[in-house]
């Protein structure tokens, strides 16, 4: 039985290993490991790619949204308007810098964040909004930069896993105040480490997000305020020059895998499939099912039988996000209650997210299809 995993970077370094191996080599050979002129040529071309005027790389995805706070200084007694469903690190930044997150449900459409609940969640202390193009399809910015534009709030996209989603034909990430992405190997693109960046179109916030990322250093030994070290690594940064340049034809590879999984899954009747063809543009990170719960208090969910006999074939699924944000032991003092945000945890109890990188092919699609068509008899 051949197995199928969710991801599998093995295939790509195939194809493109020499092209890493000689771009990391070269600046193990320079002596230079840290800033310098790969890391200033990766910011060029990835703020070029995405259309923002500049791009501070740093070290990590959370760091990346970590810094967009503290650029824009929010912070303790503030409150910041994000979805509970997406990975903690949303949420966890605002956290960090001593802020309040408050969870607005999702649609489950598009597991993103329901924008007509948005402006009812808007009070005094809201100081941003910060949407997540969650599974790399695209929130919908114009409706979202005008409701943040009425109440003069900041937006700041988390576009970790929608490096080239683009709406109305812009890439996410050049459309709110400022855009955070991580390259965290599985995302679109990923580094062979850690690794982030932030896009604007502000000068003198990307001044500051280069200062803050550097100690708060301005001059060799001199400090404006405090920062935190969050560069990153020039070994990482040729890296991802490499790599942008396939970051295309990979994202394709992704649309093209999520069509054909709509042609072989559309027959199943019990199986909530992706909207296909929604406004935008989605690069699947992940393509992500839905196992309709036929009884809501059932000891185990119904996905999770699903899941485990799809394993059982070989096939390794992933449930993103088992537990959503606002019940999670860690936010219990905010007070959250089951029920509170329904379709969240309706998504939790049913998503199920099937094989998805650019390498996959036909054969271990319709692997996949047919173990699910086996699992519902
Ligand atoms: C991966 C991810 C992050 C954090 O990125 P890291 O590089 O892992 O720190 C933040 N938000 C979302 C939605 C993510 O998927």
């Amino acid at each position: 039985m051949n197995k199928i995993p969710p991801f599998d970077l093995s295939e790509q370094f195939k194809v493109i290993g020499a092209e890493i191996n000689a771009a990391a080599t070269a600046v193990l050979a320079s002596g230079r490991y840290i800033g310098g002129a790969t890391v200033e040529t990766f910011e060029k071309a990835f703020a070029e790619y995405i259309g923002s005027r500049e791009c501070v790389a740093c070290n990590s995805g959370t760091d990346a949204l970590l810094l967009a706070l503290r650029a824009l200084d929010i912070g303790v007694g503030d409150e910041v308007i994000t979805t509970p469903f997406t990975f903690v690190a949303t949420a966890e930044v605002i956290s960090a810098v001593g802020a309040t997150p408050v969870f607005v449900d999702i649609e489950l459409d598009s597991y993103n964040l329901d924008l007509a609940q948005v402006e009812a969640a808007i009070s005094d202390r809201t100081k941003a909004i910060i949407p997540v193009h969650l599974f790399g399809r695209p929130v919908d910015m114009t409706r979202l930069m005008a409701i943040a534009a009425v109440h003069h709030l900041f937006v700041i996209e988390d576009c970790a896993q929608a490096t080239g989603a683009e709406w109305e034909n812009r890439k996410v990430g050049s459309i709110g105040h400022l855009g955070c992405f991580s390259f965290y190997p599985t995302k679109n693109l990923g580094a062979c480490g850690d690794g982030g960046a932030i896009t604007t179109h502000d000068s003198q916030v990307s001044e500051r997000l280069r200062r803050l990322r550097d100690h708060g250093r301005k001059g060799s030994y001199f400090y404006e305020e405090l920062g935190v070290n969050s560069r990153l690594d020039a070994v990482q940064a040729a890296i991802l020059t490499v790599k942008l340049g396939y970051l295309e034809a990979w994202n394709r590879n992704r649309q093209t895998i999520a069509q054909r999984y709509q042609q072989l899954l559309s027959p199943i009747p019990d199986l909530c499939l992706p909207p296909i063809d929604a406004p935008g543009r989605s690069v699947w990170n992940q393509y992500t099912i839905r196992i309709a719960e036929a009884n809501p208090r059932a000891e185990q969910a119904r996905r999770d039988t699903i899941r485990s006999q799809l394993l059982d074939r070989g096939i390794i699924s992933m449930v993103y996000y088992p537990l959503s944000l606002h019940l999670q032991p860690a936010y219990a003092h905010l007070g959250y209650q089951p029920g509170q945000l329904p379709k969240a945890e309706q998504a939790s109890r049913e998503v199920l997210s099937l094989p998805m990188f650019p390498e996959l092919t036909m054969e271990q699609q319709e692997q996949v299809a047919f173990a699910l068509k086996d699992s519902f008899g």
